[in-house]
């Protein structure tokens, strides 16, 4: 008889976003007249731009001609992507980073999702908290999370970073070491970013205690401040420590199309084993390729039309996180994030975060994403998201300035 991976037992299911589903669809089946306002959503919701729209019709009709026909994709991604992201997201910015460094992929989730398959099992993870989930899951399904305690919903065997006002969310360098490292920044869920300084500290202990960073920067494009930095490696050591994975999702609207990558630096070795060669093995043998009408739309979004009204986008969803961060803090709500983010961050106070989002749901109809659901450090705070329509936004703080008057039922 076959006998399960019985990792997969252990994950706790997807409590989150399944009971978040189900208490707003209870809301407005009991309430049909009622507008709920959506600000709990991470997915983009602007169309694609004209300049990707006619890259993907133009690459649609290079594959109906034989002379222009593509077959399958190169393994790690076609060069003419690979040599433009390298000189537009790096070489611009004075980073050493060569387009055979740079893998092609359907986005950052599953890439930051498999890296660790390349680690070895008793490889020791950290991460910060609040965490994306993905960080932590795979390593479930790898088996190297030890036990997990539904009281705490933590892992006994991750190393878990607060991230709390308390640290002005910058995780600390934790007492045991670990293996694996996984920084999102701009940060996901809190919205908030390293400064180019506090990321030093974490290029530097790395490099120190052989420690590999993984870092998410999947909302590079939402960066405003001059001191954060666009790409781990622009912090001097970076190259022997850190992988980076990007996205064109939130940045040009991908979500619906897929298309990332990663970047794995020849320095970053093992012993003498380099890294890339493993991944270049992995994404060689386990993944399809992203394909070449997409690769040529991701191409479009770096020309200078593309990449003008992709930022205009950027743009809109920033003014709505800002909106949302200034009416909040003017009704006296404690915020974070929506600068370098389209995420805000917000204490709930004296309640947890799941009876400030029904608080939210009932009174004020709009739906966030309680912090608890992120991990232990998240409780006690709330996510807004800017993605929604400005006209919805816009209402959606009025909603909770008047409340936050009345006081609701309360
Ligand atoms: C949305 C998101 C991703 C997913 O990126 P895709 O390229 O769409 O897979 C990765 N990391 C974080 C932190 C995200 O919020």
């Amino acid at each position: 008889m076959f006998k399960i991976n019985e990792n997969y037992q252990k994950l706790p299911g997807s409590y989150l976003f399944s009971t978040i589903a189900k208490k707003v669809a209870a809301y407005q089946q009991a309430h049909p007249d009622k507008k709920i306002i959506r600000l709990g959503i991470g997915d983009v919701t602007l169309p694609l731009v004209p300049a990707v729209i006619q890259a993907i019709h133009k690459a649609a009709d290079e594959m109906g001609q034989a002379e222009t026909f593509h077959g399958y994709a190169p393994d790690l991604g076609y060069s003419f992507l690979r040599e433009t992201i390298a000189e537009n997201d790096y070489k611009k910015l004075g980073c050493d980073i060569e387009a055979d460094e740079i893998f092609v992929s359907d986005g950052a989730k599953s890439d930051c999702g498999n890296i660790q398959e390349i680690f070895s099992e008793d490889s020791r993870i950290a991460v910060c908290d609040p965490v994306y989930p993905v960080y932590v899951d795979s390593n479930v399904m790898a088996g190297r999370t030890g036990e997990y305690d539904a009281e705490s919903g933590t892992w006994s065997n991750v190393i878990y970073m607060p991230c709390t006002a308390e640290n002005g969310f910058v995780p600390e360098l934790p007492k045991e070491t670990p293996d694996l490292i996984y920084l999102c920044v701009p940060n996901n869920p809190t919205g908030t970013a390293l400064t180019r300084d506090q990321l030093k500290v974490w290029v530097d202990y790395a490099n120190r205690e052989g420690a590999v960073i993984l870092y998410d920067a999947a909302y590079e494009a939402y960066i405003s401040d001059e001191d954060v930095p666009h790409t781990i490696y622009e912090i001097e050591g970076a190259r022997t420590c850190a992988i980076e994975f990007r996205s064109f999702s939130k940045k040009a609207g991908f979500t619906g199309v897929r298309l990332g990558f990663t970047v794995v630096p020849k320095d970053l070795k093992c012993k003498d084993v380099p890294l890339h060669a493993l991944w270049a093995r992995r994404h060689g043998t386990k993944f399809n390729g992203a394909p070449y009408i997409e690769q040529r739309a991701g191409e479009a979004v770096y020309s200078e039309e593309g990449n003008r009204q992709v930022m205009e986008q950027v743009a809109y969803y920033k003014r709505n996180a800002r909106v949302i961060y200034d009416g909040l803090k003017e009704a006296g709500y404690t915020v974070f994030g929506g600068v370098n983010s389209p995420y805000v961050w917000l204490k709930t106070e004296e309640m947890t975060s799941w009876e400030f989002f029904d608080y939210l749901l009932e009174y004020a109809n709009v739906v966030g994403t309680p912090g608890s659901g992120f991990g232990p450090s998240g409780e006690g705070y709330f996510r807004l998201t800017g993605f929604g329509t400005y006209e919805n936004t816009v209402e959606a703080v009025e909603r909770l300035k008047a409340l936050r008057k009345t006081g609701g039922g309360r």
